[in-house]
Parts: C-alpha cells; sequence; structure tokens
C-alpha cells in the first residue's frame, strides 16, 4: 500500500494505491489520506479511476520509429531511439546552429522533470527554445501577480481558507466539475453564512451553487471588474487607509474606472446594472472578500489586463494580505504551479529567476557548473515556437515531454502542419497520443505510479508523489531519457556537490568552472536536491524543502529558504516588490480579439468536463470513465433559429476552421454562445491563435463563430 498523490489536477488529491493481483486498486484509506488537507478523503471519477491505464494495451513498451518515406512504424532498441535522436540534434546544432532544436514540456510533469529539462536546454542542447503547455494554463494570473505582489503563487493561502471568508467571487471557475472536491469549501462557506459569487457565460454545477450569478458574454470579465470598482469607490467603500500603507498606484486607476458605469457596463458585458450593484453592495458589505480567478477570466488575448482588474478590485477592497481574504489563481495542471518555477518556461531559470536576470543568471550557472555567458537568452512563447517550427528562422526539431500539442494548442490544424514540417519530432508519452502519431520517434515513459517525485499544488504546497508499482519492462523514466540525451551530446553535468552549504553569490562569479566530468542525475530525490539549490535566494525558495520534511509535513509551503517553517500565507506583512507595496495596474478593456460579424455572428467558448482531463490522451483510454465525445452545446432559442436538435449534428465554423458533432440543447448557456469540451481532436481547430501581449496567452475561450444544422 503506497500513498501518494493524483496524476490529475492541480489539487493534487491524497490517495492509496494497492496491489490487487495484477490491478492496482485506488482508496483512500489510510489515516494520511482520509485526513489529506486538500481532499480530506474525496476524490472525483479520475481520481477513483486513475489507475485504469494499468496493464492497457495501449501503453507504449518499446521506442518506435516512424519511417517519413513509407509513415510505417517500427520498433527500436532504447540505444537505437536515443542514438538517433542525439546525432540529429548534434547536426541541426551545427548546421543551423543551436536554436535549431526546441524543447515543449507540460504542466503535469514533477518539479524534478521540469527542472531537468530546463537544464537539459540550456546546458546539453544550448537552446532558448523552451516553452511548455502550461503556457496556455494559468499564465496571465502569473503575469498579472507578477505585476500586482510581485511574485506568481496561484493560491497565496490554503484552499481551505475559503471556508472562513465572507465572499468569495469566482471568475471564470467551474470548480465543482474540474475539481469536485474543493467544492466543499464553498459549501462550508455557504453553511457558515457566507456568500458566493459566480461568474461565468455558462451556469455549471459551479454556478448552481451560487447565491448570485453573473453571465456576462464570453470575454467581458474585465469591464465587469471595472464596474464593480467604479461602484465601489462612488460608495466610499474603498479601504483609503491599506490603499495609503500598502499599495501604489490607485489614483490612474480610480480615474480610469470613473468611466465604468452600470449602465455602460451592461451594454458591453450584457450583465445588468442591478446586477452589477448587488454584486457592489454586497462587497462593500463585507469584511472578508476573496476574489479567485480560473481559466474563464484568463485565457483570453486580454487576460493579464482582466486578472489585473479583479486585482484591482480586491486591492481597493484592502483585501490581500488579510486573513481569509485576497485574491487566488486557481491553477488547473497537476503541476501547472511547480512547472513554472523551475526553468521549463522561455523566460525562466528556477526558483522563478528571470533569465535575463545577470545575478540569476550567475547563481544558477553556479548550481550548473557552466559560466553563466553560456546560458541562453529568453526564448519564444509555447505558441509562438510551435508557430515558428520548420520555418527559415525556426526550430528544425522538436522534443516533447509530457503534452498533446494537436490536441491542445489552439488554431491546431495549423500547428500541426508546423509539426510536420520538422526534421525530427520526437515525443516522449505513455500511449500513442495525437501528437506521437505524427513523430519521428515516440519514447514509451512511465505513468505517476510508477515513479517518485515533487509536485506543487495549486496553493504552492509542495508534496511527493511515491513510487507505487515497477514500469512494465521497456518503459522509462523522462530523467532517464533527458540524462541518455546529454550523455550521449556529452554536454556537461558538472553540479557542484557543495551548493547547498555555500551557494555560489553572484558576487563570486570567479568561483572556478566544473567541467562535464561528473554523470546526469536520473535520482528524482538526487535531482530535487540540486534544484532546491538552484532555487535558493529566488522568489520560490525551495532550499528548506526536502522529500522527508513533505512526508512527515503533508506538503511545504514555499518560499521556504533553509530553516524556515515554508510560508503557507503570503503578503500578511509586505508584497515582494523592492518597496514592499503592491501595484494597482490601470488597465483598458479592447475586447476579444476577433469580433462577431455577420458570417459569424456567436461566441464561441471552450471548457472542460467532469470525466475527462485536459487533451483526454489519458482519461479517454480509461474505461470506466463516460466518454460521450465532443458536443457542441448551445441555447433552445439558438437551437430553434438554426433548426438544431438535440443530439443531432451540427456545424461549427469559425475563421480557422470547422467541427461537426451532436448538439446539446441546453438552457443553461447564453443564446448568443456556444460551448464546446477540449478533450477531443476539434475543439481547437476552432480556437483563436491571437496572443496576449504580456502573458503569451492564446484566446482559447471566445472567438467568433458560425452554427449550421
Ligand atoms: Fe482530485 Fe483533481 Fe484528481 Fe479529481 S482530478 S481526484 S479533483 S486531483
Amino acid at each position: 500500500m503506497t500513498d501518494t498523490h493524483c496524476p490529475y489536477c492541480s489539487l493534487q488529491c491524497g490517495m492509496t494505491l494497492s496491489r490487487k493481483g495484477p490491478r492496482l486498486e485506488v482508496s483512500v484509506r489510510s489515516q494520511k489520506n482520509r485526513h489529506s488537507p486538500v481532499n480530506e478523503g474525496a476524490l472525483c471519477r479520475k481520481g477513483w479511476t486513475a489507475a485504469g491505464l494499468r496493464g492497457s494495451r495501449e501503453r507504449l513498451t518499446t521506442p518506435m520509429v516512424r519511417d517519413r518515406a513509407t509513415g510505417e512504424w517500427s520498433a527500436a532498441t532504447w540505444d537505437e531511439a536515443l542514438d538517433l535522436i542525439a546525432a540529429k540534434l548534434a547536426e541541426l546544432r551545427d548546421v543551423h546552429g543551436a536554436d535549431a532544436n526546441a524543447v515543449f514540456g507540460g504542466g503535469g510533469l514533477t518539479n524534478e522533470k521540469a527542472y531537468q529539462l530546463g537544464k537539459f536546454a540550456r546546458v546539453a542542447l544550448g537552446t532558448s527554445q523552451i516553452d511548455y503547455n502550461g503556457r496556455w494554463c494559468m499564465s496571465s494570473a502569473a503575469s498579472a501577480g507578477n505585476q500586482a505582489f510581485g511574485v506568481d503563487r496561484g493560491l497565496p493561502f490554503p484552499l481551505a481558507d475559503i471556508e472562513q471568508t465572507d465572499v468569495c467571487v469566482l471568475v471564470g471557475s467551474n470548480l465543482a466539475e474540474t475539481m469536485p472536491p474543493a467544492a466543499r469549501h464553498l459549501d462550508r462557506l455557504r453553511e457558515r453564512g457566507g456568500r458566493v459569487v459566480v461568474i461565468d457565460p455558462r451556469l455549471t454545477p459551479t454556478g448552481e451553487r451560487a447565491d448570485l450569478f453573473l453571465q456576462p458574454v464570453p470575454g467581458t470579465d474585465l469591464p465587469l471588474a471595472l464596474g464593480v470598482l467604479h461602484l465601489l469607490d462612488a460608495a466610499g467603500a474603498v479601504d483609503e487607509d491599506y490603499i495609503a500603507e500598502r499599495t501604489t498606484g490607485f489614483q490612474d486607476v480610480r480615474r480610469s474606472v470613473a468611466a465604468w458605469w452600470p449602465e455602460m457596463v451592461e451594454r458591453v458585458s450584457g450583465v445588468e446594472a442591478a446586477q452589477l450593484r448587488e454584486l457592489a453592495d454586497l462587497l462593500a458589505g463585507a469584511e472578508k472578500v476573496m476574489v479567485l480567478t480560473a481559466r474563464g477570466a484568463e485565457q483570453h488575448a486580454q487576460g493579464t489586463a482582466t486578472v489585473l482588474a479583479w486585482l484591482n478590485v480586491a486591492l481597493a477592497l484592502g483585501m490581500p494580505g488579510r486573513p481569509f481574504s485576497g485574491y487566488g489563481c486557481l491553477t488547473g495542471q497537476g503541476n501547472g504551479q511547480g512547472g513554472r518555477e523551475h526553468g521549463q518556461k522561455a523566460d525562466q531559470l528556477p526558483g522563478y529567476r528571470m533569465i535575463d536576470d545577470p545575478a540569476a543568471r550567475a547563481h544558477v550557472a553556479g548550481v550548473w557548473g557552466i559560466d553563466p555567458e553560456t546560458i541562453p537568452g529568453k526564448g519564444r512563447s509555447a505558441y509562438e515556437l510551435l508557430d515558428a517550427l520548420g520555418t527559415p528562422d525556426g526550430p528544425k526539431s522538436l522534443l516533447v515531454f509530457g503534452s498533446n500539442i494537436v490536441v491542445s494548442a489552439p488554431n491546431a490544424s495549423h500547428v500541426a502542419s508546423r509539426l510536420a514540417d520538422l526534421d525530427l519530432l520526437v515525443v516522449a508519452d505513455m500511449v500513442m497520443s495525437e501528437t506521437a502519431a505524427l513523430a519521428d520517434v515516440v519514447l514509451p515513459v512511465t505513468q505517476w505510479a510508477e515513479e517518485t517525485g515533487t509536485m506543487t499544488n495549486l496553493e504552492g504546497r509542495v508534496i511527493l508523489r511515491n513510487q507505487a508499482i515497477t514500469p512494465p519492462d521497456g518503459v522509462r523514466n523522462d530523467l532517464d531519457v533527458i540524462a541518455g540525451l546529454a550523455t550521449r551530446l556529452e554536454a556537461p553535468a558538472g553540479v557542484r556537490r557543495d551548493v547547498l552549504v555555500d551557494y555560489p553569490s553572484v558576487d563570486r562569479q570567479e568561483r572556478p568552472v566544473v567541467s562535464g566530468a561528473t554523470r546526469w542525475q536520473t535520482d528524482p530525490e538526487e535531482i530535487f536536491t540540486e534544484l532546491r539549490a538552484a532555487s535558493k535566494g529566488g522568489k520560490a525558495d525551495y532550499s528548506g524543502i526536502t522529500y522527508d520534511r513533505i512526508r512527515e509535513e503533508d506538503g511545504v509551503f514555499w518560499p521556504c529558504p533553509e530553516g524556515s517553517d515554508g510560508t503557507p500565507r503570503l503578503f500578511t506583512d509586505t508584497f515582494f516588490h523592492a518597496d514592499g507595496r503592491a501595484r494597482f495596474v490601470d488597465v483598458a478593456h479592447r475586447g476579444p480579439a476577433e469580433q462577431t460579424t455577420a458570417d459569424f455572428p456567436l461566441h464561441l467558448t471552450t471548457g472542460r468536463v467532469l470525466a475527462q482531463y485536459q487533451s483526454g490522451a489519458q482519461t479517454r483510454r480509461i474505461k470506466e470513465l463516460p466518454d460521450d465525445g465532443i458536443f457542441v452545446e448551445l441555447h433552445p432559442l439558438l437551437a430553434d433559429r438554426v433548426g438544431a436538435h438535440d443530439g443531432d449534428p451540427v456545424v461549427v465554423r469559425t475563421a480557422r476552421g470547422e467541427l461537426k458533432a451532436p448538439a446539446r440543447i441546453v438552457t443553461t448557456i447564453r443564446p448568443d454562445t456556444v460551448f464546446v469540451p477540449f478533450h477531443w481532436v476539434g475543439a481547437n481547430r476552432l480556437t483563436n491563435d491571437a496572443l496576449d501581449p504580456s502573458s503569451r496567452m492564446p484566446e482559447f475561450k471566445v472567438c467568433a463563430a458560425a452554427v449550421t444544422a
């Protein structure tokens, strides 16, 4: 019996895995899991069935190489596959330069993998071209958090704090379906007499729990926030003392929200002015307010501005840093938080250090035993990277770990055509995903129960997934793959072993550089020890966290410098900007990148369903999970107008492509909006690749569409 955590979402529910003959059984029967702070013994159906891939005939157990001329696959040994990949990477680097090779990671990879992948890209390949699918998850909230607070930790407080607040405003979150065990906090809040507000173009199971439900036009969460702040200021409900003592920049924001009176907001968002007043009254009368955003607010070309607008509301009410109050982002992927802290992002080095910061480069180079000058600069963001593949100036190869790009990328048909232009596409996956099927080489890797590693959940709590079973013969850990390639590329792995006791400081750059004599680590705990050193002194400081501490303490919150207890709650005394103050940031509403037209008169939005997860590469292969396939949700008024019938096919068209799928006619969606879940091929052939100027988040959540029966 092994205590571990769920393979899927950012809640990272504690679960117990036991062997029952050839089967692996999921339970929460251990004392530890019954009292796990994040799920208290509850799991959603994805968690209960997570072991379903164990023994599946769809598991890949041997490296596969595809013949480009015939398209035929043949099995290869690991040595053959890794030799082939390394030789091609070296050739491309010699001919086109280091940036000819690119790496694409995932928000589901453990911290150790994310760290090692970032190091592999910078040290072994020397490429700046690395990013990951987490860019498409919460990057707008990350960008906004960095601007406003000087740090990005999804929730700056434990999730259970929700129960103790007075009003919880959920903007673009369907918590009850995406992470059901977390919804108990909303129920307990309401039992205490608190109020829940949900803002969403669809009335979801989360909206059904709300005391106040607002149903805006997709892409208009931002003007709603401007309107709320307008009303709060007009009512004298802003906290002038807090604003003066703990923030800067309010006067500019105050001036700009003055133009957003409720009737103006109603015209833009479709939310009645009376409802906006009701929300403002609720907030003005509450002592403790929590504003939580998720993908609905964030996955827009103005996602960062939208989050900043809601952050401005929280700051104006004086909430961030107060008990059971503030702003938080509900991260989506299992390691969406840790995955963005340790170096697989185009602009980052471990510890949430920025790659263009000379001090950060010197510190990390010291840990890696290399010259800081050799660390490449900032690379392309996820979509920009994919968009550049195979172009004259773009990468010629792509190594993909933990991502199913052709299902999850926006404008997915275009992305698939870019992949086809590569000289080499390598995918490490446990099954033949849609992206793996396009690869030149597919490497079979372990799934979560077959490996150990740390994850950082949506609260910033670092937890430990323990290996419960041995992997099938022929399958290797991603860490072995990285080490195998790095060794073949003769990459230096000269980690300073003294780094934890005396890590290199920025003013000791004269320290001798260690040449590549030592081997690339494959043991997760060893890599975590190195990660601790690399993160030391950074914003996401893990140096005081050890595997033993995580086991003993049910997870440890970062920042956790050596000797620290960890930090469950941020901002109680200070924010992370040099002056200790939070920033109001003045933002303007531009509207969706693509406006509706006579040809495309509807809004298309995308999202998740309870039984599936992300691109569905795992959950669609689990027999116990219902898989009804892709569908198009539309309102009866719209269905009447286009002549659609429930269950019959309809065609959704956008400027990028079309999708034919059964209609699901519901009264819970706006009549001007259609919804398509993104777990199946098709939804993202429709979505818009317009990017947020700051976070580079694509506009997954709204584009102009047409529907015909
Ligand atoms: Fe918990 Fe999320 Fe796993 Fe469901 S998918 S069991 S909510 S971690």
